[in-house]
């Protein structure tokens, strides 16, 4: 085998190894998390220009599985799994879009949106999600006893283990804080057959729970905490430069919960630094809900002390989370990369959201709250209006319709500053001209 990939305690004074066959969450010496490690000198030996040329070549294609916005970078991602084993739904490979409307709006002439809930399960979590289930059904083919694959999820972890476990036969367990997600995002496990439990709790109880469970080999850890999900999730970087022709964003922002994927971005653009596809790192920036924004009271204290809290309910439900797991890897991530945290109230997220919306987006509550980050961005002069910037939207908004249809019901227990209500009228062509015309003229007003 050319390529080689480990796992690597995080903690620079242990930096412990273990084979990536092996059932480990954390580092058996002292406990910290693992990350995937890769033989770098190994993949240095194709320039940059070849890795280039071979990533454009298998973008989108159907060669199987290499079409996969993942697969495509295999041996950047984990370069020892046998093609049979790999479970792909051609994840990754989603559009990024310019903005224009909403960036004028906002002040901004080079705004991209990078759409990942336009994937299988309709989140990002499916770019990590391939990747785990591949190595588990490679871990399973060499005679490991897993019986099932477990996560605690806040509704889109739990959607993509369930979709992609069932397309590879293997068993999924997922533990859901009771009412604490959208239906959309219940009833989708619920379809692909896992084994469904809602705990009256929130998501860090059922992340305790779930950690005491899987403690028992035979069932296996599908949360963020395992590193394998990370290298997945790590592609939506180089693929955004891969976009953009290997040109660097100046700006990405990105909405910040149990804190892996913002590990996962500053993995990828470093791994492309470091083997020279690139020469520079884009400024990344966390956006939190206030209501669960850890990480942003961290980063007003410079990061030298964190402090779990109670995150309180917020609309961004997705990111409901006090005791992030990734929280050491996110701090380190924000240290390399100019890091700005920032966060948005109900208010200021669902408005964003909802602007957004009248420009053509269809936005999640948790890209509401990267938007709201970015107005402040631009309010407090710290993006320039020709800056290139995108801001990751990580779920698709149907998910979250429930949320919409209250913000435009206006039930959200705020003013909704954009809401859209339907004008209820008789069956007539009269009613329905005369409804038109008051409400043209009304809109012609608000315009000006
Ligand atoms: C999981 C998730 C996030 C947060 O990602 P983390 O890696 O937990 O920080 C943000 N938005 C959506 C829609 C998610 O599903
Ligand atoms: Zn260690």
């Amino acid at each position: 085998m050319q390529y080689k990939a480990w796992f690597q305690c995080i903690n620079p004074e242990c930096k412990d190894h273990y084979p990536l066959d092996m059932i480990i969450y954390r580092c058996k010496s002292c406990g910290s998390l693992l990350e995937v490690q890769h033989d770098m000198k190994a993949l240095a030996r194709r320039d940059a220009k070849a890795w280039k040329k071979l990533f454009e070549k298998r973008y989108k294609t159907t060669e199987w599985p290499y079409g996969s916005g993942i697969w495509g970078k295999k041996e950047w991602v984990l370069p020892q799994i046998s093609n049979d084993n790999i479970v792909s739904l051609y994840e990754g490979g989603t559009n990024l879009f310019w903005a224009e409307r909403f960036g004028k709006i906002i002040g901004l002439d080079n705004l991209w949106i990078k759409l990942c809930g336009n994937s299988h399960s309709g989140s990002f979590k499916d770019l990590g999600m391939t990747v785990l289930v591949s190595q588990v059904k490679q871990m399973i083919s060499q005679g490991a006893p897993i019986q099932a694959v477990a996560c605690a999820s806040t509704g889109d972890t739990s959607a993509a283990l369930a979709v992609y476990c069932a397309a590879a036969g293997i068993p999924s367990i997922v533990l859901l804080p009771k009412g604490k997600i959208s239906i959309a995002q219940l009833v989708q496990p619920i379809a692909n057959g896992s084994l469904v439990l809602s705990l009256d709790t929130d998501f860090d109880g059922c992340m305790r729970v779930v950690q005491e469970i899987t403690k028992d080999e035979t069932i296996y850890l599908a949360n963020s905490m395992n590193s394998l999900r990370i290298e997945g999730q790590k592609t939506v970087g180089i693929e955004i430069v891969q976009q953009f022709d290997w040109e660097v964003p100046d700006v990405i922002i990105i909405p910040g919960g149990n804190l892996g994927n913002v590990s996962a971005l500053g993995s990828g653009m470093l791994m492309m630094k470091d083997l020279g596809l690139i020469d520079r790192l884009p400024r990344i920036v966390v956006a939190q809900a206030e209501r669960a924004n850890p990480l942003y009271r961290s980063y007003l204290k410079n990061f030298e002390t964190f402090e779990p809290i109670q995150a309180q309910k917020t609309l961004a439900s997705a990111i409901q989370i006090g005791n992030p797991v990734s929280i050491d890897k996110a701090i380190r991530t924000l240290k390399q990369f100019n890091g700005i945290v920032l966060d948005a109230t109900e208010q200021e997220l669902a408005d964003a959201a909802a602007l957004g919306d009248t420009t053509g987006m269809f936005n999640c509550p948790h890209t509401g709250v990267a938007l709201a980050a970015l107005i402040k961005l631009i309010n407090a002069g710290k993006v320039d209006r020709s800056e290139r910037v995108v801001v990751i939207s990580t779920a698709h908004g149907l998910k979250f319709s429930d949320f919409k249809v209250s913000y435009h019901e206006e039930k959200l227990g705020f003013p909704s500053r954009f809401a859209n209500k339907p004008i209820e009228v008789p069956a007539s062509v009269d009613a329905v001209k005369e409804a038109l015309q008051h409400a043209l003229k009304n809109r012609q007003a608000a315009n000006k």
